[in-house]
């Protein structure tokens, strides 16, 4: 889980990571945020109503979902279910609310806080990307301070000041998400049994 306010960098870096590690899968949200110029439905979001959110979050359909800056935001069960049964890694964008209860359900799932270098930055980066009004800029802004005090709850934290440093890190991440014991095990279940080592229970 990739977690950030916003104008963080948290599309460009997991984008940049995409596109050095085709094999993880992205979940692409469910939000009621009108699409900025050029995101388009099923590809940056599944841009819904607030009607048909509704209905997909009372349809348990959703594995989480949040109200930010004024808009809902959920991700879809369904594609998350199907890439894990795939053996697939699922990489999730979204606010430290969904972060918060994909962890209560899924202990094993680790999340990873990126922080702007400064919130000089910060204010920077979200005026220079020229995709949101500039009420909606200051509202972000604002929201920020209190997305901050909750980065204590991710495993990782990425200091996005030079960007391909940034994204090195995310890639560490990534790799040692795969040496975990439990990803391990279940990707070399033959070695493992052979050897005799015992399967874990708790989290790992
Ligand atoms: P998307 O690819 O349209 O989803 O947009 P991104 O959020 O990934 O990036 C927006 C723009 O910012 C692109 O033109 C990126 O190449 C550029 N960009 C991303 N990271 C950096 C950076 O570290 N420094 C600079 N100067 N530009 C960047
Ligand atoms: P988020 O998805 O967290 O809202 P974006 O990935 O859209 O953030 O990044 C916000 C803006 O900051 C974009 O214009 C992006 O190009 C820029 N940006 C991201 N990382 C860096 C960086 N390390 N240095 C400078 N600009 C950056
Ligand atoms: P943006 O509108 O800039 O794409 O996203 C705004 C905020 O909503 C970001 O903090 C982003 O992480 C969060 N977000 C995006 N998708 C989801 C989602 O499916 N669930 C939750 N809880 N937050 C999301």
């Amino acid at each position: 889980m990739v977690v950030a306010p916003s104008g963080a960098g948290k599309s460009s870096l997991v984008n940049a990571l995409l596109r050095q590690r085709p094999d993880i899968r992205l979940s692409i949200s469910c939000t009621t945020r009108p699409p900025r110029p050029g995101e388009s439905d099923g590809q940056h979001y599944h841009f819904v109503t607030v009607e048909e959110f509704e209905r997909l979050r009372d349809e348990d359909a959703l594995l989480e979902w949040a109200e930010v800056h004024g808009n809902f935001y959920g991700t879809p069960r369904a594609g998350i279910l199907e890439a894990t049964q795939a053996g697939s890694d699922v990489l999730l964008e979204i606010d430290w609310q969904g972060a918060r209860q994909v962890k209560a359900r899924f202990p094993e799932a680790i999340g990873v806080f990126i922080l702007p270098p400064s919130i000089e930055a910060l204010e920077a980066r979200l005026n220079q990307r020229g995709q949101d009004e500039p009420h909606v800029i200051a509202r972000r802004l604002l929201a920020a301070g209190g997305e901050f005090a909750h980065a204590p709850e991710c495993e990782y934290v990425i200091i996005n000041q030079h960007f391909s440093a940034a994204l090195a890190d995310l890639d560490c991440i990534v790799s040692a998400a795969r040496l975990r014991f439990r990803s391990q095990a279940a990707r070399h279940a033959g070695l493992f049994s052979q050897l005799g080592i015992p399967p874990v229970s708790a989290p790992r």
